[in-house]
């Protein structure tokens, strides 16, 4: 079951045909409505509704901060624009890619952008004469009435039209198709969730065994049928990429699968494009983000993941997978053009996560650390990923694999741990 939050800052009668369209769905279940502004008459119709209703401040919406905390708690999965005025923060774009939906009144790329909404839309098409007008349902990202269109929906604009028989024109449209356009991207992104096939590891060697011994059995059987893998060696900063993408090769050649480090290629987004399965190796998790984002790399990878395509990753390759790479170990030692990550699972990961704090040591163990990040960052979960364990995530579920248990952080939950067996669905 997919969580729906919908964002609102009017009288909300889409908002009203959206709750009522999933009222009895077992797909997705309209979880909270939320607004930017308290007399929002469509929060009154949610309550109506039996919807929780949440009014926030613009400000609130200028920093991101709290929306972003409301929706990590509620599990938010998808989120949708439904009259919604204030400029989406980046923060919110960057945790929630290509999970944003919005619809705009007319056909974009035509009468979009800064200032077109309501009726200052209808009113510039009806005065550049068009004969047709319509709406766009579209995901959206760092620019206003832009991203990926999902779906237009059109109606004629007809002699004697003024803004306001369009705008009926255009509500009836919106009635008649927003709900079930959100319906099929439900469906659409339940396939993705379910078919995605991760493992992540927490670290690569385990002391004193060669490197990548101990979990190159898993790897096998994870890796089952495939031949080659595209390798990401940006991670390492003291040897070379060659040096890397040889020594991961060593312990592949027991499992019989060629490795491909995608350094060697002109265009590194496209090898992942046609990869079979995709490794990330460890190292600098900020010299592998950086690289990543550069390149493209961290874009393909998301989409190759929610198509199936099998990723394995150890250490800063987990740290990766994650929404941010705000829960590493490791030291910024140079800075990528964002934290924002491949966001594969919804939570954080610490790989290597230690319990033991050397004696006589008066910095910070990490258990603090990680108070001190979800303090800053309500509503996420961090797993505490000790050495030598590893996440499984397949067939839409996700189960830990190791002899040690994994240690749960979130603001406002007392700390606690899991065991392998355990039902980790709370984190999916
Ligand atoms: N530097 C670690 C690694 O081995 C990552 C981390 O500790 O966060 O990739």
């Amino acid at each position: 079951m997919k969580q729906i939050a919908i964002l609102v800052s009017g009288s909300g009668t889409n908002a009203q045909k959206i709750i009522e369209h999933f009222a009895n769905s077992e797909k997705a279940n309209i979880s909270v409505v939320i607004s930017d502004n308290a007399s929002a008459y469509a929060l009154t119709r949610a309550q109506n509704l039996g919807i929780e209703a949440l009014a926030l401040s613009r400000a609130d919406f200028r920093s991101g901060a709290r929306p972003l905390a409301e929706l990590r708690k509620r599990n938010i999965d998808l989120v949708i624009l439904a009259g919604f005025l204030s400029l989406v923060p980046k923060c919110l774009i960057e945790a929630y890619p290509d999970r944003i939906i919005n619809i705009h009144p007319a056909l974009l790329p035509k009468f979009g952008g800064k200032g077109m909404y309501g009726d200052h839309v209808h009113n510039a098409v009806i005065a550049a004469g068009e004969k047709e007008s319509g709406i766009t349902i579209h995901t959206i990202d760092e620019h206003f009435d832009r991203g990926t269109i999902i779906a237009q929906f059109t109606t004629p604009v007809e002699e004697g039209d003024t803004p306001d028989s369009l705008a009926t024109k255009i509500h009836a449209l919106e009635h008649a198709h927003f709900p079930s356009v959100i319906e099929s991207f439900v469906d659409k992104i339940t396939v993705m969730d379910n078919q995605k096939r991760l493992l992540l590891i927490s670290n690569s060697t385990t002391a004193g065994e060669p490197y990548l011994k101990y979990p190159i059995g898993n790897i096998a059987s994870f890796l089952k049928g495939v031949k080659e893998v595209a390798f990401v060696p940006y991670a390492a900063v003291t040897f070379s990429y060659d040096a890397y993408e040889a020594k991961v090769q060593e312990r592949f050649d027991e499992i019989g699968v060629k490795v491909r480090s995608i350094h060697r290629d002109a265009d590194p987004a496209e090898t992942i494009r046609q990869a079979e399965a995709i490794c990330v190796g460890g190292g600098n998790t900020f010299a592998l983000l950086k690289k990543m984002h550069e390149q493209g790399v961290v874009e393909a990878i998301r989409e190759k993941v929610e198509a199936g395509t099998p990723y394995v990753g150890w250490s800063a390759g987990s740290n990766v997978c994650c929404p941010t790479i705000c829960t590493t170990n490791d030291m910024p030692i140079v800075q990528p053009a964002s934290f924002a990550a491949v966001s594969a699972v919804k939570f954080q990961i610490n790989p290597h996560y230690l319990d033991t704090h050397p004696e006589g040591h008066a910095g910070e163990t990490r258990e603090q650390r990680i108070q001190e990040y979800i303090e800053a960052n309500d509503g996420m979960w961090v797993a505490g990923l000790r050495e030598g364990c590893m996440l499984l995530v397949e067939n839409g579920t996700m189960q830990l694999i190791g002899a040690r248990p994994m240690r749960m952080f979130r603001r406002g939950t007392e700390t606690f741990e899991v065991n392998p067996g355990d039902d980790l669905s709370f984190l999916l």
